[in-house]
């Protein structure tokens, strides 16, 4: 259980996990202009952009990482702390990793700047919608 103090200061992070699981699409209009094209799918940074790739590691002792039980093994997920765990949940699953696909890491939005294993795991994943 955790207490007060670090349940309030895990809200917004909390909150910015929820936003992006839900994709942060904006509601269907009616609008009758034709739909934009979708990206490709390796597109390089803008100019002037930060590469992802060049993230640094996420450290397990961050104190953020460390509240949320992050780990850059799933199989070391504390599973007293966070019952939640299931097996084979690791951040190459979770919906707020953005890593590219076979990367061993890469990008989750809960942790902006950032690079995090493909085989870790948080107390905040999100299952991936297939
Ligand atoms: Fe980020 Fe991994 Fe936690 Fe998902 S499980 S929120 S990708 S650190």
């Amino acid at each position: 259980m955790k207490n007060r103090r670090e349940i309030i200061q895990l809200m917004p992070f909390a909150a910015a996990a929820v936003l992006a699981a839900c994709g942060g699409k904006p509601a269907e209009t009616t609008s009758s202009s034709p739909a934009p094209a979708p990206a490709a799918e390796s597109t390089p940074p803008a100019p002037g952009a930060v590469d992802p790739a060049t993230f640094p590691m996420l450290d397990e002792a961050d104190p953020v990482a460390a509240a949320l039980g992050y780990v850059t093994d799933s199989a070391r997920a504390d599973t007293v702390k966070f019952p939640n765990f299931v097996a084979g949940s690791q951040c190459v699953n979770c919906n707020l990793y953005s890593g590219v696909a076979g990367a061993e890491a890469g990008p989750c939005s809960l942790f902006p700047g950032k690079k995090v294993t493909a085989t870790g795991w948080c107390g905040s994943y999100v299952k991936k919608i297939a």
